[in-house]
């Protein structure tokens, strides 16, 4: 029917993402953390040994989208991804969040890349 076709383009046009997906379980991920207010899970395509990311449940498209009301979940993030870094990477990890088309960012729902288990080279380029 019309309604249907009409809802089909409406969802197609929104911006769900994988991460939209994945913390709805609609999509598989390798979940390593879950809790009232975030999510961390295995990077699909991981850049070193450890490479999970940590995603607010509360979608933020990416960093420059978050206000002051977002405070508490940012600090939430962050302590979540140096807890699971310490313990999967006790010699040393990085973080990174990009945030729009000069940095890469290519999955539009707020993420903390947590990365290490090597040596990592500065700068990134
Ligand atoms: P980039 O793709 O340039 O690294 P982002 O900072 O937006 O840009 O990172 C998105 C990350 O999400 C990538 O590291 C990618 O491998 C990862 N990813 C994409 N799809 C999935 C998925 N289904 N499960 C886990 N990680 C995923």
């Amino acid at each position: 029917t019309n309604t249907v076709k009409k809802a089909q383009q409406i969802r197609s046009q929104s911006k769900s993402t994988i991460f939209d997906k994945i913390l709805a379980k609609q999509a598989p991920a390798d979940i390593i953390y879950e809790d009232d207010l975030c999510m961390a899970f295995n990077d699909i395509h991981p850049q070193a040994p450890v490479h999970f990311l940590v995603i607010p449940k509360k979608k933020i498209p990416m960093l420059e989208k978050a206000s002051k009301s977002d405070s508490k979940i940012l600090g939430k993030l962050l302590l979540v991804a140096k807890e699971l870094g310490r313990s999967r990477a006790p010699n040393g990890f990085r973080l990174v969040i990009n945030n729009g088309r000069h940095s890469c960012q290519s999955v539009y729902y707020l993420h903390i890349h947590v990365i290490g288990g090597r040596q990592l080279k500065w700068p990134p380029t």
